[in-house]
């Protein structure tokens, strides 16, 4: 008999895990919380379109630099106050405030749907100057969000996280996570009438009297991963068909099914892909994982066998390998880690020892 978990939580720190921004949640249900903030000196206005993050002009250069610092771009609040109303199809978001002196107020624009004239010029590329100039107050209206689009760099988490601040890289993930949802969910799944926002974006209310309003929350996908360890504490390596990179090697990891807890998750999916049989089961910790809108939970399973059967179908290799092994491997290049934002790379690093 096992026991089914050890509820010690071992990874403190996990990249995309970064809450220390107060969510302010019994503010959510003002309708007006998020024009009365973009008024407040200290607010900032934070974008993400289709699955990307703004950052000022430029920095998307520096994703190829391991040591480079980005940040989020940012709008004026009060030119996004003036404009929000003209513009249904841009979704703000309050993401919360950090407190200090004074509050300082966050509020996310999902601008996916914003159409951008491909043709573009000079109008659609100066968003500085519309702030400058505001010859009209509708031109601006007009011109904002689209030139937004048009004028800031977008950049995927994966490669703004490593190099981003931990509490960007919190407001980041949370504007995903929700733009993702909006994004997969723009009927109700009961009676299929379009959707609007609610709750300043956490929520969507079905617009259909007959199905009562219905506020719907976000869904979210559990998933888990596991570092499988044998009595010798190898660690279970793998490499899945779908990795574009063939020298990517991970840990295993899938979705729970209908009617099944953590532990059993991680030992099906083990024994699907490799055929190795896990027996104890220890938490480890938890991040969101906007991709779409999963949440990873991170677990060490300690392995009853050693023989590894591949399914050939999900994964074409697994193999046991010490620390020394591992070692060799990646200094001979002959696998590759997974990023910095993933779960799996701090996993691997608890069982390692040490960063790599
Ligand atoms: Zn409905």
């Amino acid at each position: 008999m096992f026991s089914s978990l050890a509820l010690t939580q071992v990874l403190p720190y996990l990249p995309l895990a970064q809450g220390d921004i107060d969510y302010g949640v019994d503010r959510r249900a003002d309708p007006r919380l998020i024009g009365n903030v973009l008024r407040e000196a200290g607010t900032s206005v934070v974008l993400t379109r289709a699955g990307l993050l703004a950052v000022p002009f430029g920095q998307c250069a520096l994703v190829r630099q391991s040591a480079a610092h980005m940040r989020l771009a940012t709008l004026p609040g009060a030119y996004v106050a003036d404009a929000l109303p003209h513009h249904p199809e841009v979704k703000a978001i309050y993401l919360g405030a950090y407190h200090g002196a004074q509050s300082q107020h966050v509020v996310a624009l999902d601008v996916s749907d914003v159409v951008v004239d491909p043709v573009g010029g000079d109008d659609a590329r100066r968003v500085d100057d519309a702030f400058d100039e505001a010859d009209t107050a509708h031109d601006v209206h007009d011109s904002i969000f689209a030139s937004a689009v048009a004028r800031f760099d977008w950049v995927d988490l994966r490669g703004f996280a490593p190099r981003a601040s931990a509490r960007e890289i919190g407001q980041a993930t949370t504007m995903l996570a929700l733009s993702n949802w909006y994004a997969y969910q723009r009927h109700c799944p009961h009676c299929g009438y379009p959707v609007e926002q609610a709750m300043s974006g956490w929520a969507q209310r079905c617009t259909n009297a007959e199905d009562d309003f219905r506020v719907l929350f976000p869904r979210v996908e559990p998933a888990v991963i596991m570092t499988v360890v044998d009595a010798q504490d190898r660690l279970l390596i793998q490499h899945n068909r779908a990795w574009k990179n063939p020298l990517m090697y991970s840990v295993s990891a899938g979705f729970v099914e209908a009617g099944e807890n953590l532990e059993h998750a991680c030992r099906r999916e083990t024994f699907e892909e490799t055929g190795v049989r896990v027996g104890e089961v220890k938490y480890l910790g938890s991040q969101p994982w906007p991709y779409k809108i999963s949440l990873m939970m991170g677990f060490k399973g300690q392995a009853l066998n050693t023989d590894v059967h591949v399914d050939g179908e999900e994964v074409s290799d697994a193999r046991w390998v010490t620390r020394d092994e591992y070692t060799e491997l990646l200094v001979t290049g002959q696998i590759e880690v997974p990023g910095k934002a993933t779960i799996a790379r701090v996993m691997i690093e608890e069982w390692y020892g040490r960063e790599i």
